[in-house]
């Protein structure tokens, strides 16, 4: 008997493990993959506010010392000006870009010293429930033999497209499918200088590019969920000549250098799910799934793993029945992450600027302090309501 499973064992599932062995819960994690293990579909950006929990939880040396730097200077070129800026008030004040086998595996390693059992191989397959209670988990080894454990508390960490929410019936809302998000394509380059993380955006558009693990940067292009895509043979083509005609100073240093990975492409539909019930709770991409563009998603797993082991903690350790204690969690998420999934799916669209949107951009330029502002909404230390706000739009305008 567990206090708690948590099914899935990367950023979101691994930092829950993590918190709530450290408060000295017993804690299984399940996951169908074997570590170290990598996810390719990801740009793995983490914002500031992301890697402010890694260092609060004693994790962010572990993960720079797989050497991925820190990234300090953010620019957006949005052909007529360029910003440049970097979002305030965070701690360490970076962003990094840890390849997802670095970034999993030093979460898991923490999880595994704060004395979570890792259980590797194992696919889950269904809850166990007694009437309305979730109370444990059944699932198969690789072998096929059937596995059961039991728990007071079955977190689901498996991703979007988590069969514990599906075992549970959570609900879902805020749905869009991944015509109406962005469709991104990347690869990793060596031997490419950049100028601090570059974002481009044209109509129909955007290119960024970051340093990540061993001197490699990633360089991609988003283009609308719904436009007609190259052919397998031709993404290179394609991708050098938008960035060629959109970006091309960006496009001549990466020529310069080496491409040293495949092509990577996806697209992907986006959702909340209803965040617990009796005897379970949703964390991650499992519980809110968000447009890529605006590279939220570990940042978020790792702010609704930090109060998701919050609220367990209290239920777990008699301080609050657990019902009482989850009863906040869907709304304590979905107050910091339904603005930001909603920016996301506006700006997924691509869609060219509005004259209010260029005025933005004019005030912005030349105004450092609200150009940082509005990198932090990205950062994640600026709301959108309170950069998007009338009060802060009143002080953008007044000075021009
Ligand atoms: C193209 C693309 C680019 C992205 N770029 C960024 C970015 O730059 N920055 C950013 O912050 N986010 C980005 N994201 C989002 C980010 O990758 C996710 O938010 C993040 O991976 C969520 O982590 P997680 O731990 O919730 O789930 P996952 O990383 O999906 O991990 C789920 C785990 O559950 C396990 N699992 C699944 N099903 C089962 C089962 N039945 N039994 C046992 N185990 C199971 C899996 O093996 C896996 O280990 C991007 C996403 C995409 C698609």
């Amino acid at each position: 008997m567990y206090d708690a499973i948590v099914v899935g064992g990367r950023c979101a599932g691994s930092a829950t493990a993590m918190l709530l062995a450290r408060q000295g819960h017993k804690v299984l994690i399940v996951d169908q993959a074997s570590f170290p293990s990598d996810v390719r579909l990801s740009t793995h950006l983490i914002w500031h506010a992301g890697v402010d929990l890694l260092q609060k939880w004693g994790v962010l040396d572990a993960v720079r010392a797989t050497g991925c730097p820190d990234l300090t200077g953010f620019s957006l070129d949005m052909g007529e000006l360029v910003l440049r800026g970097q979002p305030p008030s965070a701690q360490v004040g970076a962003a990094i870009a840890p390849r997802r086998i670095a970034l999993d595996q030093a979460l898991l390693q923490a999880a595994i010293a704060a004395g979570a059992e890792l259980r590797e191989g194992v696919t889950f397959e269904d809850v166990i429930k007694d009437g309305e209670q979730v109370v444990g988990i059944r699932g198969r080894l690789q072998d096929g033999a059937a596995f059961t454990a039991h728990a007071r508390i079955v977190v689901g960490a498996d991703g979007g497209h988590s069969r514990v929410a599906r075992a549970v019936g959570a609900e879902v809302y805020n749905e869009f499918p991944k015509e109406a998000g962005a469709y991104n394509t990347y690869s990793y380059f060596s031997g490419v200088k950049l100028d601090g993380v570059e974002f481009y955006s044209r109509p129909e558009r955007m290119f960024y590019a970051w340093e990540t693990n061993g001197g490699q940067t990633l360089v991609g292009i988003i283009q609308p969920g719904h436009a007609p895509r190259a052919a397998r043979a031709e993404v290179e083509q394609q991708f050098f000549a938008e960035l060629d005609a959109n970006a091309p100073g960006l496009a001549q240093r990466v020529r310069a250098g080496q491409r040293e990975d495949d092509w990577l492409s996806a697209g992907i539909g986006t959702f909340c799910r209803q965040a617990s019930g009796p005897g379970w709770a949703l964390v991650g991409d499992a519980g809110l799934s968000m447009d890529p563009i605006t590279a939220a998603g570990i940042t978020n797993a790792l702010r609704d793993a930090d109060t998701l082991a919050g609220l367990l903690h209290q239920g777990l350790s008699g301080q609050q029945d657990m019902d009482a204690a989850l009863a906040s969690y869907q709304a304590q998420r979905d107050a910091v992450s339904v603005p930001l999934h909603q920016f996301a799916q506006e700006m997924a669209k691509l869609a060219p600027p509005t004259p209010e949107v260029i005025n933005l951009f004019v005030a912005l330029a030349g105004n450092q302090a609200q150009t940082d502002r509005y990198f932090g909404v990205f950062g994640q230390t600026v709301t959108p309501a309170d950069f998007f706000g009338p009060e802060n739009m009143a002080a953008l305008f007044a000075p021009a």
